[in-house]
């Protein structure tokens, strides 16, 4: 399998540079990695569910009891371990939902709306994202977890961090960037309170952030990267405008981030592989399948995705896994929940591929490393999605004036 993409180690051109030499590490680590599953054939490649279960779970405990660091990143403590269990298939106890659910709005700021990074922190988006989405993950096994989101609040929030230009800022008097954007969308579609004039000129905002190379930056004039071209991309998607981007130009850069020896995604041209961009790249793909689709694009795969899914599954399955449970970025590197979150939802859309007329699966290894399937745009799964969409759809959206 996965041995005949040793041929492409890397050519570094005789220029020898400190991102040549890890590079190499790297291709000389996973190379082994692999030779040693192929010595290994009865067993496979395995997920290591149980184990991750239990580490995600002994993480949401301290959480809600008291978790000291990443003070400022609470929200996305319980966004990552939350996603994490619904993508295993594992459900959450009502009396746990309802812990976590008090404990995120406590980070609500209730005076100018939108979560904090922990209680009584200032508002910011990415938090508020986090927070958001925890929440809709709640939801589906507690109801009332819906109902701690101060819906007009929010939508105060979400307009008072827009700019003139339609861009957005993190929070009031922070820095402006394209992570803004996709939260606070995320943010307002989820919750039904999306109106036209947030966004008002948002997609040619959007679109200038896309550059030379096909990606889109942080900013207008930044470098390509992939975490900036996933919140670019899904936003203009959910703002309808995707015809905005050049989707072919978009769609060469990032088919070609994906390593040939690793299998994995890099976040920049010339970068080391990453687990979390297996799905801040390869969540992208699903994006740019449904556009082409709406442009009836005839040379279209009705069974694939446009990356090569057996050889991402491999990078994460071999060489993300952390054998106590948890998932990394490379090997060498520990376990934190975020590489554990975003490791498992770019598995999950490697493999589910969910086409207009044709869903299929496609697993490498054994047959119980299905995971279960993710909405692309939003990252949390399918299910989640539709049954926040449908509770909040039915609530009128609040009038912004
Ligand atoms: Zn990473």
């Amino acid at each position: 399998m996965v041995l005949k993409r040793g041929i492409f180690l890397l050519k570094d051109d005789g220029f020898i540079t400190h991102t040549t030499e890890e590079q190499r590490k790297v291709e000389k680590q996973v190379l082994s990695n692999y030779e040693n599953v192929q010595d290994d054939k009865n067993n496979g490649i395995k997920l290591l569910r149980s184990k991750h279960i239990s580490y995600l779970k002994k993480g949401l405990l301290q959480l809600s009891d008291s978790y000291e660091c990443l003070d400022a990143s609470r929200p996305w403590l319980c966004y990552w371990i939350l996603h994490s269990l619904e993508l295993l298939n594992e459900p959450i106890p009502e009396e746990v939902c309802q812990q976590v659910a008090n404990f995120l709005d406590k980070c609500q700021n209730h005076d100018t709306g939108g979560f904090g990074g922990g209680p009584g922190q200032l508002s910011h988006l990415a938090p508020t994202y986090a927070a958001v989405c925890s929440l809709c993950i709640l939801g589906k096994y507690w109801l009332a977890a819906y109902d701690i989101i101060n819906r007009e609040k929010l939508q105060k929030f979400l307009t008072s961090c827009r700019t003139v230009s339609g861009s957005f800022i993190m929070h009031h008097d922070g820095e402006e960037d394209i992570r803004g954007v996709y939260c606070a969308m995320v943010a307002a579609r989820l919750t039904n309170v999306f109106t036209k004039e947030m966004f008002k000129g948002t997609a040619d905002w959007l679109a200038s952030c896309q550059t030379y190379e096909g990606g889109f930056g942080g900013l207008p004039g930044l470098e390509a990267h992939g975490g900036y071209t996933f919140c670019g991309y899904a936003s203009l998607a959910l703002l309808g405008q995707e015809q905005k981007a050049r989707t072919k130009q978009l769609l060469k850069w990032v088919a070609f981030r994906q390593m040939k020896l690793e299998g994995g995604f890099q976040g920049r041209t010339n970068k080391l592989v990453d687990g979390c961009y297996s799905f801040w790249q390869g969540g992208i793909f699903p994006v740019i399948h449904s556009i082409l689709q709406m442009y009836s694009d005839e040379n279209l795969s009705n069974t694939n995705w446009m990356f090569d899914q057996s050889a991402l599954e491999e990078y994460i399955l071999v060489n993300c896994q952390w054998p106590q449970g948890g998932l990394i970025d490379k090997p060498g590197k520990s376990r934190d929940f975020y590489h554990t979150c975003y490791c498992l939802s770019g598995l999950s859309v490697a493999e589910h591929f969910i086409g207009d007329e044709v869903t299929n699966t496609h697993i490498e290894g054994s047959q119980t490393n299905l995971l279960q399937p993710i909405h692309p745009i939003f990252n949390i799964c399918i299910d989640s999605a539709n049954e926040a969409l449908l509770h909040f759809n039915k609530l009128a959206v609040p009038s912004s004036d």
